[in-house]
């Protein structure tokens, strides 16, 4: 079996990421540089100064390169399964499809939120307080700031299902956590608008992550423990051989292995077709925005927030960590050519923009910068952390649904676990793969 990769999705994306905006209604607004991905970036880690197009001409007819693991996909999922992998035996090798830290996936934009007390259920909790004694070990070890513990504000509506759940979600494990009125929450938090009937829910152990440092120091950790990373390098299909072994294919090399780790993101269907995996790929743009205010306190050290609209929309936050507050929403648009990205809306940017007017009025509502993501999303909202049905070897990872990053450092560590053991965490049965054969 194995997999095909269609012809558009190896194309890349460069024809859909133009580094200007032309959308009259979003104004003279400065799209973030989303650079060529065949340019500029390091071909392999481990020597930095090889190219791969030599490369390939000399490996047309070579052996197969044997490992015991390869992980594809270098994004905070394999980033930190090849970096849990580095700390038992065997080879491991990670195919990345672009280079590190690429703006064409889910996992860059500076910052992601990591709540706690989880609205999204219980059963998220304990995940949620390993990943973060993971991130602050992972910060510890690289010597940089990975977590910023600037607690999180939950707002809504009063009688929020939302802040309902997160709030049972906080008893059951009993987190710090508080209930605030629309008055005592003004008085916290300045720089946000309250209005009468809102109420605020504060998740003190929640902050702030920095997406593209993790990733960093994780390929830097496992590289300097013999991982080998390989930049540039998509893979176009796997295939299982008879005495269990499955060979790894992009354009130009073939690899062995003993395991695979398929953690590519939005392009995971594209990598496992025949399992017809029920997801949906989603545009998110998120925005910077400067203080014109100052009055209404720092935004430096304001907390990162998720508020939740009457209808069931949101918008989410995280404080300036030195380029403005970030800001985005849940009105995304739908991917259905990963080659062909739409150019961001003006409808998120009004949403946005309403938003900031109702809830932040000490923000300038001109965006100076703006990034594009994908969010790829299960039909539940949960995630996809499961053996491949035919092959024991195989892990099959989607863990975004736009609210995994803040479990990668756990993630990496549980699947790094099934791979040598052969079996996932317990944990981790809720994430097992639909049954859509
Ligand atoms: C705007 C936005 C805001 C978010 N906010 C939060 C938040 O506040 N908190 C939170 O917890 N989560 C948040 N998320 C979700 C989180 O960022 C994702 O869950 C997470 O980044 C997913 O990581 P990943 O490794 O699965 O995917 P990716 O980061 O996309 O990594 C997949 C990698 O696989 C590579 N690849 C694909 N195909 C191949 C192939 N054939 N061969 C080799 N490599 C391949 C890709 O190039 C990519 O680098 C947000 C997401 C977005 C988009």
């Amino acid at each position: 079996m194995g997999s095909d990769l269609s012809q558009q999705a190896l194309g890349g994306l460069e024809s859909g990421l133009p580094t200007r905006c032309t959308d009259p209604r979003l104004g003279n607004l400065v799209l973030v540089r989303e650079p060529h991905p065949n340019r500029s970036r390091p071909t392999e880690v481990r020597t930095g100064r090889r190219d791969n197009k030599a490369r390939a001409v000399r490996d047309v007819g070579c052996r197969p390169r044997a490992y015991d693991h390869i992980v594809v996909g270098a994004g905070a999922m394999g980033a930190s399964t090849a970096h849990h992998l580095s700390n038992g035996p065997g080879r491991t090798l990670v195919l990345e499809r672009f280079y590190e830290n690429h703006p064409f996936g889910s996992s860059h934009g500076r910052t992601r939120i990591l709540r706690t007390a989880y609205a999204e259920g219980v059963a998220y909790v304990p995940l949620v307080l390993r990943a973060r004694r993971l991130w602050m070990r992972l910060g510890r070890e690289a010597g940089e700031e990975i977590f910023r513990a600037t607690g999180v504000l939950l707002a809504a509506p009063s009688g929020s299902k939302s802040l309902a759940s997160a709030q049972s979600s906080a008893r059951r494990y009993r987190l710090r956590h508080e209930l605030l009125d629309p008055e005592r929450a003004q008085e916290r938090f300045p720089a946000f608008r309250f209005a009468r009937d809102d109420a605020a829910f504060w998740d003190p152990g929640g902050g702030v992550l920095f997406p593209e440092r993790a990733i960093r120091a994780y390929r830097r950790l496992a590289h300097a423990r013999g991982v080998r990373f390989r930049w540039d390098s998509p893979v176009v299909r796997w295939r299982p051989l008879s005495g269990g072994r499955i060979v790894v294919s992009t354009a130009t090399r073939e690899y062995l292995a003993h395991s695979l780790v398929l953690s590519a993101g939005a392009w995971l269907p594209t990598l496992v077709v025949a399992l017809r995996l029920p997801l949906e790929v989603e545009q998110q743009t998120v925005y910077w925005f400067r203080a014109r205010d100052r009055t209404r306190g720092s935004y430096r050290t304001m907390p990162a927030f998720v508020w939740y609209g009457p209808q069931g929309g949101y918008h989410y936050g995280t404080p300036d960590v030195g380029d403005g507050v970030k800001i985005g929403g849940n009105e995304g648009q739908r991917v259905r050519n990963l080659a062909r990205r739409p150019p961001p809306s003006s409808r998120e940017l009004r949403s946005v923009q309403r938003f900031l007017t109702d809830r932040l009025p000490g923000l300038s509502s001109e965006p100076r910068r703006q990034v594009r993501c994908l969010y790829t999303n299960t039909t539940d909202k949960n995630f996809i952390v499961d053996f491949h049905p035919d092959h024991p070897n195989i892990v099959v990872v989607s863990a975004c649904s736009g609210h995994g990053f803040k479990f990668a450092s756990v993630m990496g560590e549980l699947i790094a676990q099934g791979v040598r053991t052969g079996r996932l965490a317990p944990v981790l049965a809720s994430f097992c793969l639909p049954k859509t054969r």
